[in-house]
């Protein structure tokens, strides 16, 4: 296959051949295609998804969260960078739905991640950009599925620690990560008690220099408090640790905290259940997608909604018997 891949139009073949042989250009292309919205790609796409799904989903896929500035990027270029040294393919996806308002506020900016980026065992890619959470998650996790196809062990998903994308991204993947950094009681105000419940590892960041003192006491307190909080994971408690992304201290400790959680997960037969979970979750949230978007999608809705939230605006119908008049008319118009 002496193609260009920039210009040439691929077949369906040529797509899948070059996903799993892991030809870099033809797999950027597939996410391209996969992130498209053209209904002609996404017809194609799927195709292409059917195709690799049998060489899909024998990585571990890890989700990563914290806020801006807790040294997510930081982190996983050293995190990566080691696995890579190591002998593992690493891919770094991101599902930050606020990317195409701010020009990404995650992996947007090209200096990131910048030795992990130019890795050859590494591949990275930003946030697809185009609006919704559900239509950003769909994206990031039928790349996820390429990756895998294309041979990366170990697919790392970032997200920022706000709305509702690490609910989103926690459905995605097999272990959750949060960083945090020290002043734990703050942290911990500041950050969602969902969040809290949803993480397998809290790794405290930043711990070097004048801080490792701090750092080690807010990992006290966070074990504590965490020990009160329900499991996330059947017989696990959420681990907390220290790390510097900065100097490389406990880096290895956290890759070894997340294969021990891997084996715990396997052990007690959570791994597969997981993965079923994950696999029924993003197909109800398909569903949902489609529902919604052949609703507001439709020339009826398109025609009607703006009147008839007019009345609900003007207080003359309920929203409930507004939404109802709506729906009914939907499904007589099909
Ligand atoms: P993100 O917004 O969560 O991706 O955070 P970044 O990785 O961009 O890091 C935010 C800032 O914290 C940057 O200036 C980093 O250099 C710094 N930083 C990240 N990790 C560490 C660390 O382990 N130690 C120290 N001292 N600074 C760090």
């Amino acid at each position: 296959m002496n193609l260009n891949y920039r210009r040439q139009p691929l077949s369906l073949e040529e797509y899948v051949k070059g996903v799993k042989t892991n030809n870099r250009a033809v797999l950027a292309r597939a996410i391209t295609l996969v992130e498209s919205n053209a209904s002609r790609h996404v017809t194609l796409a799927q195709e292409v998804l059917t195709e690799i799904m049998p060489n899909a989903g024998k990585s571990i896929r890890i989700g990563i969260t914290g806020v801006p500035g807790a040294g997510k990027s930081t982190f996983i270029e050293t995190f990566g960078t080691m696995l890579c040294e190591k002998g593992h393919r690493v891919a770094v996806l991101a599902v930050d739905p606020s990317s195409s308002l701010s020009h990404g506020s995650i992996l947007g900016d090209k200096t990131r991640m910048d030795q992990l980026s130019r890795h050859p065992r590494a591949f990275v890619r930003p946030s697809p950009a185009g609006g919704a959470l559900g239509g950003v998650a769909r994206k990031t996790r039928e790349t996820l599925l390429l990756c895998e196809a294309a041979g990366y062990d170990i697919i790392i998903v970032e997200t920022v620690g706000v709305g509702q994308s690490e609910v989103s991204v926690r459905s995605m993947v097999d272990c959750f990560l949060v960083l945090v950094l020290t002043g734990a009681g703050d942290e911990l105000q500041g950050m969602k008690k969902g969040i809290m419940e949803m993480v397998d590892i809290m790794l405290i960041n930043k711990a070097d220099g004048t801080n490792i003192q701090a750092a080690n006491q807010a990992k006290i307190e966070l074990s504590r408090i965490l020990h009160m909080l329900p499991r996330i994971t059947e017989g696990w408690e959420t681990k907390v640790q220290t790390v510097s992304s900065m100097t490389g201290e406990g880096i290895e400790e956290c890759w070894s905290t997340v294969e021990q959680f891997r084996t715990h997960l396997i052990q007690s037969k959570q791994f597969e259940e997981r993965r079923k979970k994950q696999a029924a979750n993003w197909f109800h949230s398909l569903v949902e997608e489609q529902l919604l978007s052949s609703f507001y999608g439709s020339d009826l809705i398109k025609n009607e909604l703006p009147q008839i939230k007019q009345t609900v605006l003007q207080g003359q119908v309920s929203a409930t018997q507004a939404a109802l008049t709506l729906l009914k008319k939907y499904q007589q118009n099909k």
